[in-house]
C-alpha cells in the first residue's frame, strides 16, 4: 500500500548513531526510504553503516558537527550529491543539554546550546528548502521535547530551544506548505538513550520520573521513530504544524 510506504523516497536524519536518531535511520530505512545521515564520530558512524548495510537498508553517512555553520553547509552539499538535488525528508535530531541552574551557565555553554539544538535545526531546513521543493513531496520533522512546553527541571536554555523549536514549526508548517513541504514536531519525554542514561541509573531519580508518568515506564528510541516514520508517510498527508508528544501520559497527568 503506497499510502504507507516511504518507496523511492530520500531522507537525511541528523545524528543518526545513536539514541532516537539511530531508531529513526532504521524506521525509514524499513519503510522503504533511502537515508543519508551524520554524527561527529567517524569510528562509530562507519560501524553504524555496516551494520545497516548487513541489514539490508540504503544509508549513507558524513562525519558533521551540526552546530557548525560550515560543516552544517558541507553536508547539505553531500546530501543534494547523493540524492541528486532532491530531498522528501529532513528530520532534526541533533540535541544536547547540559543541566544547571540558570544563573550559573556561562556564555560558553548559552552558545552551545543555542547553536546545536536550535541554530542547527533552523539552518538545516534553510539549507534543505531548496531539495525538499524540488523534491515535490517534503517533509521536516523536529525531535523536540516536553521540556519546550512545561517546566520539568531539565534547565532553562534546553526548554527555550525547544519552545523556539515548536514555534519554528508552526511557522514553517504555514510558509512553506505551498511547496508542499509539510513540518511537524515530536516531543518526547524520558526516552532510554545515551543522552540521559546517567540520569536513569539513578534510581531516586528514574522513580521520579516513573511515577509522573501514565504508563509507569519511560521511553523506548523506537517508540519515537514510528511517530517520526508516521508523519513522513503519504499516510499523514494532511497533518502540519502538530506538536505531538511521545510521553506515556505524562503531559496530561495534571497536579498528581
Ligand atoms: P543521544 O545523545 O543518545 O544521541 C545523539 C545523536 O546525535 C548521536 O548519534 C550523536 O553522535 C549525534 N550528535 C550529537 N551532537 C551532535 C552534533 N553536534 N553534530 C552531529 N551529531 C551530533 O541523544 P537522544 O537520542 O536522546 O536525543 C536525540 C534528540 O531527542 C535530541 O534533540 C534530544 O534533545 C531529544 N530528546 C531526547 C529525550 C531523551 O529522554 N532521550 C527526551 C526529549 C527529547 P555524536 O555524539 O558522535 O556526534
Amino acid at each position: 500500500n503506497p499510502r504507507w510506504s516511504l518507496n523511492g523516497m530520500t531522507a537525511l536524519v541528523t545524528g543518526g548513531t545513536r539514541g532516537i536518531g539511530h531508531a529513526t535511520v532504521e524506521e525509514l530505512g524499513g519503510f522503504g526510504a533511502r537515508v543519508h545521515t551524520c554524527s561527529r564520530n567517524e569510528e562509530e558512524l562507519k560501524m553504524c553503516l555496516k551494520v545497516w548495510e548487513a541489514k539490508g537498508l540504503v544509508v549513507t553517512g558524513s562525519v558533521c558537527d551540526a552546530s557548525c555553520r560550515e560543516q552544517r553547509e558541507k553536508l547539505m552539499e553531500e546530501v543534494g550529491s547523493v540524492f541528486s538535488g532532491k530531498l522528501n525528508i529532513l528530520v532534526n535530531n541533533v540535541g544536547t543539554n547540559i543541566r544547571k541552574p540558570t544563573i550559573k551557565y556561562s556564555g560558553e555553554e548559552y552558545s552551545k546550546l543555542i547553536s546545536t539544538n536550535f541554530e542547527s535545526s533552523f539552518h538545516l531546513c534553510q539549507l534543505a528548502h531548496p531539495l525538499l521543493k524540488a523534491s515535490g513531496v517534503g517533509s521536516i520533522v523536529f525531535i523536540s521535547s516536553v521540556a519546550g512546553v512545561l517546566h520539568i527541571g531539565s534547565g532553562s536554555i534546553y526548554g527555550a530551544t525547544k519552545g523556539a523549536m515548536n514555534q519554528l514549526t508552526k511557522n514553517l508548517a504555514c510558509e512553506w506548505a505551498k511547496d508542499n513541504i509539510r513540518t511537524n514536531c515530536v516531543a518526547p519525554w524520558y526516552i532510554k538513550t545515551s543522552l540521559v542514561e546517567h540520569l536513569l541509573d539513578n534510581k531516586e531519580f528514574l522513580q521520579n520520573i516513573i511515577c509522573r508518568t501514565p504508563l509507569e515506564r519511560v521511553g523506548e528510541p523506537e517508540e519515537v521513530a514510528s511517530l517520526v516514520a508516521f508523519l513522513c508517510l503519504p499516510a499523514a498527508a494532511y497533518i502540519n504544524g502538530q506538536i505531538i508528544s511521545v510521553d506515556g501520559g505524562f503531559t496530561v497527568n495534571g497536579f498528581n
